[in-house]
């Protein structure tokens, strides 16, 4: 008897030994007995319970996490050229929960374009530990600028509790292709984060071209595409203009009290959704509308569930 045929044979018929309660992976279909507990080792500390409940050992920790970042800017793992290159910032930095490797972009294909839209909370709940790093971030800025406290720009061990986010928005998709797909990834990522941490959704941006692919593209055309492809919506920035903050009662979105109105010109911090990071074009001309069109300053951080 082979090993191989053995291994095969105990793959085969797990899923009688593991009991009545097992569950298939949602990525691979393998296996796993409902509610066991996975190693949590090497996982980021912030990776939800369910989404390990429902993901198996080997899928789990074949996820390229972006743990040790390189670029402050955008949260990627090796040093970065179009970082440096940047002159106008319209964004301060990305974070991104994974990088883009032929098998995370295996899963996204899975959501994005083959129908499996069981995937979609899975990859939103991905993005949970890269949420956190990006809001320690503003939070730690915010601090930073207010002069209180003396902390490193990584956010380092910054109390993310007096910040608030004033809106989750997300990078729109073309009329086009959401018909053809049905749904826009990024603002369903963005539904997800907003109802997680009671963070104002607004829909704050247009496309207005349908562009070819952006994989077919050189940087050099990516980034003259982008540029003036998307509008900020004067309905969205009215709606975020009245959204009041007020950090000494907390989150809004929980909160039924009458809040203060906002100053005018109090800097609202934004959080931009979207699915993959790539040259950060899109990032860059999607911030460049809303400060564009804004009546008040912003800070626009994104969130993206892959850098590539
Ligand atoms: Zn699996
Ligand atoms: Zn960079």
């Amino acid at each position: 008897m082979s090993m191989k045929w053995l291994l095969q044979f105990l793959l085969d018929h797990s899923i009688q030994w593991l009991g009545p309660n097992a569950v298939p992976c949602t990525f691979c279909g393998q296996m796993i007995r409902e509610g066991s507990s996975p190693s949590r080792n090497g996982l980021p500390s912030e990776l939800p319970k369910s989404f390990t409940g429902s993901v198996c050992h080997i899928c789990l920790h074949a996820i390229p996490w972006l743990l040790h970042l390189k670029c402050r800017i955008c949260g990627r793992g090796i040093v970065c050229g179009d970082c440096a290159r940047r002159t106008n910032a319209y964004f301060v930095a990305n974070r991104s929960a994974v990088q883009y490797t032929s098998e995370m972009r295996e899963w996204l294909a899975q959501y994005k374009y083959r129908g499996n839209e069981q995937l979609g909370p899975l990859l939103a709940e991905m993005m949970v530990p890269a949420y956190h790093a990006v809001t320690k971030l503003a939070a730690a800025r915010i601090i930073l600028q207010n002069r209180t406290l003396r902390i490193p720009l990584n956010g380092g061990a910054a109390s993310t509790d007096k910040f608030r986010w004033d809106a989750v928005t997300y990078v729109p998709v073309s009329s086009e292709r959401a018909e053809e797909r049905g749904f826009n990834q990024a603002e369903r990522f963005a539904e997800r984060i907003s109802r997680q941490f009671h963070i104002p959704l607004i829909n704050m941006l247009s496309r207005d071209r349908h562009t070819e692919k952006q994989s077919f593209q050189s940087r050099s055309e990516r980034m003259r595409n982008t540029q003036r492809l998307f509008r900020a919506l004067p309905e969205g920035l009215d709606h975020l203009s009245r959204t009041a903050i007020d950090p000494a009662i907390g989150n809004q979105a929980a909160s039924s009290q009458a809040l203060p109105a906002p100053e005018p010109r109090q800097r609202r911090q934004i959080l931009l959704i979207d699915d993959i990071y790539t040259t950060g074009s899109t990032i860059q001309s999607c911030s460049e509308a809303l400060h564009r069109n804004a009546p008040f300053p912003l800070d626009i951080y994104a969130l993206t569930w892959a850098r590539s």
